[in-house]
């Protein structure tokens, strides 16, 4: 790795505590990525970020605050990227997806508080984190009670803006979520002091459109038999995309996509004969949250899609681009945004709906639906998730775990009992 010590420090990390985690990624990133044979050649991209990923982009970062943008942290598919980008701000993904980072956020917060919440309060407070430590404003949604109460604590260390996110999907909450984002959009022109114009969220909404649309041809890659690339890689490409640049994102993952259509019609696969096609859905898998992949991918079967914000919602449904006023655009991304099925809203068929369709796209032959610990909104909807699922005669796996490796074997007892009885249907 290269050196990146100096911005660390700049950046007022706790360095000694850093060293650690810096300790363990290499390890973990060769046993659950590296290992893999027969992988995508254009996974070297993603290899290389993930190996820097407190440096590479965290240094492309702070370069662009000195050329004078401004970077803002999110925590929700909701939150539109394209409103920040309009006004030359840059976006980061912000969720927590390691064990390492929860001791810290515990200290605050109940224990009885889902692991994604508690990591990524962790990594602010516990200054570990050089993406929690760059973002000059968080940007924060009412999504679930415990990102809310979250989002109290992380504004009394840093500048936070909470949207108000409807709780259902009613003509009247869209039009409501549209002046939300319109309010929104007049906080970050006063923060960036740039005016948002119909041109640039034009531009904008274009961008965001090509990364949706270069992240979708990779998926629908993943619906044929012959399955060009593993639940790990398309995991990692996915995570990182939160990160990155969009308009790289959607070159490396179009050169991706190139690689993958050329080995379907070649013939090349990454699974065994016989290999047993997964379905995960439940609560998103923040990076480096690779753990239930691992496990399915080292069990006789393989992950061909993710029905999650990590997974179908951070790229289905596109935003209308012939809008041409702002009152016009708003609205547009209002009524695209407003498409994503979260488990905060009620009713939610919609899910349903989305996990029964893409069973049939990616011929889906078992579903695993895992949901974070405490997650009260996803652990309530498994049931009608599991009812539908059964009543179409789809077999399914409700699982719950957190970041830590204790429960490791025995979810490996659980996904290989599953994988066995599906193997012998
Ligand atoms: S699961 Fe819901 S709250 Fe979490 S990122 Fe997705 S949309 Fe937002
Ligand atoms: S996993 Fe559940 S509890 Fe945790 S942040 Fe997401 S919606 Fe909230």
């Amino acid at each position: 790795m290269s050196d990146y010590r100096s911005m660390w420090q700049d950046l007022g990390m706790d360095l000694e505590n850093h060293d650690l985690l810096c300790q363990v990624l290499p390890t973990a990133v060769g046993d659950v990525f590296l290992s893999q044979k027969n992988r995508p050649k254009a996974m070297d991209f993603w290899d290389l970020v993930i190996s820097e990923v407190h440096g590479i982009r965290p240094a492309e970062l702070v370069k662009a605050q000195q050329e004078g943008r401004k970077v803002f942290g999110t925590f929700c598919v909701y939150v539109p990227d394209e409103v920040i980008i309009a006004a030359n701000g840059i976006v980061t993904g912000l969720c927590g997806g390691s064990q390492f980072w929860v001791p810290d956020g515990e200290k605050v917060l109940p224990k009885s508080t889902c692991p994604l919440v508690k990591a990524s309060v962790g990594a602010r407070l516990g200054r570990t984190c050089p993406f929690f430590r760059i973002a000059d404003m968080y940007v924060g949604e009412t999504t679930c009670d415990a990102k809310k109460k979250a989002y109290e604590i992380l504004g009394e260390d840093v500048p936070m803006y909470v949207m108000d996110v409807p709780q259902m999907k009613r003509p009247q909450d869209i039009v409501r979520w549209k002046d939300e984002i319109a309010a929104f959009a007049k906080r970050v022109e006063e923060f960036t002091g740039n005016t948002i114009t119909p041109q640039k969220l034009a531009e904008a909404i274009k961008v965001i459109n090509e990364r949706r649309k270069a992240l979708k041809r990779v998926f629908d890659c993943r619906k044929s038999e012959c399955l060009p690339i593993s639940g790990r890689d398309a995991l990692l490409m996915m995570q990182i995309s939160f990160f990155d640049d969009p308009v790289r994102c959607a070159k490396m993952c179009n050169r991706l996509a190139d690689e993958l259509e050329q080995r379907i019609k070649d013939g090349v696969s990454v699974a065994e004969a016989g290999a047993k096609r997964i379905l995960v859905t439940g609560t998103p898998l923040a990076v480096p949250n690779w753990k239930l992949h691992q496990i399915i991918e080292t069990s006789g079967a393989v992950v061909v899609c993710e029905e999650m914000c990590t997974g179908n919602r951070y790229f289905e449904n596109l935003v209308d681009e012939t809008q041409e006023t702002l009152e016009g655009q708003f609205m547009a991304l209002a009524e695209r945004y407003m498409k994503t099925n979260c488990a905060c809203f009620t009713p939610n068929k919609g899910r349903i709906d989305d996990i029964m369709r893409m069973v049939k796209e990616y011929h889906v032959d078992g579903v695993i639906d895992c949901n974070l610990k405490f997650c009260c909104l996803y652990d309530t909807e498994k049931y009608q998730v599991s009812r539908a699922l059964k009543e179409a005669g789809v077999p399914v796996l409700s699982l719950e775990t957190d970041y830590a490796d204790t429960d490791a074997e025995q979810l490996r007892t659980r996904v290989g009992a599953f994988v066995e009885m599906i193997s012998a249907k």
